[in-house]
């Protein structure tokens, strides 16, 4: 990161539940929210994620898997204990890191939420933070339109 980004740069550490897969990243202090089916299904419910704009992986790279999940995005996952890393779609330069690995989450606010019409019946959506729907989503993303998340 230069100094006249306009963006600024926090660095953050993070891993995974075990330890084996550790990574660095410039992350920006907002993390996103995605209510979608995949994200549901990969992260046991809503999936959190932090943008980077620098990623590195640190310890464990051999322990890293990378699976790609749709036509235009990959996930990734420690193979020893299972948790989430990242997301990285084909437009990111550099992965949307699992926010709950994140050592230090001070300070975080929400950005966005993603998928606001797939969210799990009973639960809120956080107030004051910009949403998404499907049709939304799919709008900007998707190369592709019909393809889902
Ligand atoms: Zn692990
Ligand atoms: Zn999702």
């Amino acid at each position: 990161m230069s100094q006249h980004d306009p963006i600024i740069a926090k660095h953050s550490t993070g891993r995974c539940l075990c330890g084996a897969v550790a990574y660095a990243a410039a992350t920006d202090g907002r993390f996103s929210i995605c209510y979608c089916k995949m994200c549901q299904r990969w992260a046991a419910g809503v999936f959190m994620s932090a943008p980077t704009t620098a990623f590195k992986i640190t310890q464990g790279a051999d322990k890293l898997h990378v699976t790609r999940t749709s036509d235009w995005a990959e996930r990734a996952f420690c193979t020893e204990c299972g948790s989430n890393i990242y997301y990285k779609a084909d437009m990111m330069e550099t992965p949307a890191v699992a926010f709950g690995s994140l050592d230090d989450t001070s300070g975080f606010t929400p950005r966005i939420q993603f998928f606001s019409d797939k969210k799990p019946e009973g639960l809120p959506l956080v107030p004051d933070t910009k949403t998404m729907t499907e049709a939304e989503c799919n709008a900007a993303f998707a190369p592709d339109p019909g393809e889902t998340s």
